[in-house]
């Protein structure tokens, strides 16, 4: 059984009063399954709620991890569909509902990136080995699934400094069309010290990747992650455990950078949100 819900139909309660946009505004109550969400979904953005305890949840045909108390997570990435589709079924799988909501379409700019290493826009033969092993290292890294909710701690920014790069950004390097961008880029001097955004557990530590240089990835709960890269130093090593604030890396110039800063990327699994509607969605509670 489908069921569309449209902006009208969505109650408008007191905890949305504060949203601005009408289009963004989901305050969704369905009294047959105690299904909320009360998230606005943006492309990029990390969706955490709860549903009736003892439900399960599938986010486009893809099941989510809900915990005794009702709690998901999910990630949008950066060409997230208009639409998306959450199901609910029963402990049983039967009963099935469909929901519909509306995603938020951004428009991304495009950025001209020159002076980087040539090496890096066109990888010598030789180096795509080497980029396909790192590759799959920084993939095993995010697909951890651990039941730790150190992401529900919120998050603050890992380095003060100024924005120099967005999530989403088209990049064109050297005058050649790249990936886009999925960091939130941070000008800092190579040595500046970078801290733990969020409690969590250390994944991944890499000293020297082709593109991403000196590179750690702390892994938050639930498929959230966050990974660190350009990075001149790391000072943590794999299964440590961080709390928020803790100093966990110096920022540098490694890999493809045209100066120093620092790169900080969050996911949930394999999809890239924008960290800046992460910070937004999840305020560090102690600041
Ligand atoms: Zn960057």
């Amino acid at each position: 059984m489908k069921e569309y819900l449209k902006y009208n139909y969505f109650h408008v309660g007191a905890a949305c009063f504060r949203c601005t946009l009408i289009a963004t505004v989901f305050c969704l109550v369905s009294s047959a399954y105690g299904f909320k969400l009360q998230d606005t979904l943006t492309q990029g953005s990390l969706v955490v709620g709860h549903i009736a305890p003892g439900l399960k949840l599938e986010f486009m045909g893809r099941k989510i991890r809900v915990d005794d108390n009702g709690l998901y997570v999910f990630g949008l990435g950066r060409n997230a569909p208009p639409e998306i589709t959450l199901t609910t079924s029963s402990t049983l799988g039967d009963k099935q509902k469909n929901y519909i909501f509306p995603v938020l379409q951004r428009k991304y700019k495009e950025e001209q990136v020159f002076g980087v290493p040539q090496k890096t826009v066109t990888p010598p033969i030789g180096a795509l080995n080497r980029i396909r092993k790192e590759a799959a290292e920084v993939r095993l890294a995010r697909s951890k699934d651990t039941k730790i909710l150190d992401f529900l701690s919120g998050f603050r920014m890992p380095l003060e400094g100024r924005i120099t790069g967005v999530y989403g950004s088209r990049r064109v390097y050297n005058g050649s069309s790249g990936n886009p961008h999925y960091g939130l880029d941070i000008a800092a001097p190579v040595g500046a010290n970078v801290y733990a955004p969020a409690p969590g557990i250390v994944e991944l530590v890499h000293h020297d990747m082709f593109y991403s240089g000196g590179t750690l990835i702390i892994n938050h709960g639930y498929g959230v992650s966050s990974t660190f890269i350009h990075l001149s130093e790391v000072l943590l090593s794999v299964g440590q455990r961080v709390k928020k604030g803790d100093l966990i890396a110096k920022v540098g110039a490694t890999g493809r950078a045209t100066g120093p800063h620092l790169d900080w990327r969050i996911n949930w699994f394999e999809v890239r949100l924008d960290p800046e509607l992460v910070l937004k969605r999840l305020p560090s509670a102690d600041d």
